[in-house]
């Protein structure tokens, strides 16, 4: 499957700082630990003072998943496909939308069908590169379910690509994330033809 990373390593002064970018004050800055504690402390003050809990952002997957788990001794393929995806680039802090397909093989135990959308939300809300939130997604699932395989993939569109530069706009990332017996070429194949893209 065909793997785009995020574009987070650019020098274009919207992320990271580089060489060629020279900060007056870096050499008076404080550990990068330090700062990244003041800087949760921010977001922190500022969430308190607009009336937020900061805390409701953990969020439990027990409490999620709340016992919807059954066992129904099935083991053929299951899938949710065409999950509305909606994050945030972690390099750049700005939106990537898109789709996330789920599948996977039970080992006997079976989910709530609308369970998987809201694995996939779990794994969207918070800071993100697509690559990741894909292997979050099915470690999820392995973990909840524990199925002979979980197959997760997603299609994105980022608007920190779109933003910068021509030639970029309505491209797609595609990323996936294959686990246990979607290992094996046949399962896999039929994942892909199921989801219409073999
Ligand atoms: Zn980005």
């Amino acid at each position: 499957m065909l793997q785009i990373p995020c574009p987070g390593k650019d020098t274009e002064g919207l992320g990271q700082s580089s060489d060629s970018i020279q900060n007056p004050t870096d050499e008076r800055r404080e550990p990068a630990e330090e700062r990244l504690e003041k800087m949760c402390g921010a977001v922190r003050t500022l969430l308190e003072c607009m009336g937020e809990d900061p805390h409701r952002y953990r969020v439990d997957i027990d409490s999620i998943i709340n016992g919807a788990v059954f066992c129904e001794g099935h083991d053929e393929m299951i899938m949710v496909k065409d999950i509305d995806i909606h994050s945030l680039c972690e390099h750049h802090l700005i939106p990537f939308t898109g789709k996330m397909h789920i599948g996977y093989v039970s080992s006997g135990a079976v989910i709530g069908l609308s369970k998987l959308p809201r694995i996939a939300e779990i794994a969207s809300r918070r800071l993100q590169i697509q690559e990741r939130l894909t292997k979050h997604g099915a470690r999820m699932v392995m973990d909840v379910l524990q199925p002979q395989g979980v197959a997760v993939v997603m299609e994105a569109s980022h608007l920190c690509m779109e933003m910068r530069g021509v030639e970029k706009k309505g491209s797609t990332t595609v990323t996936s994330c294959v686990l246990g017996c979607f290992k094996e070429r046949d399962v896999y194949n039929e994942f892909l033809r199921v989801l219409g893209i073999n």
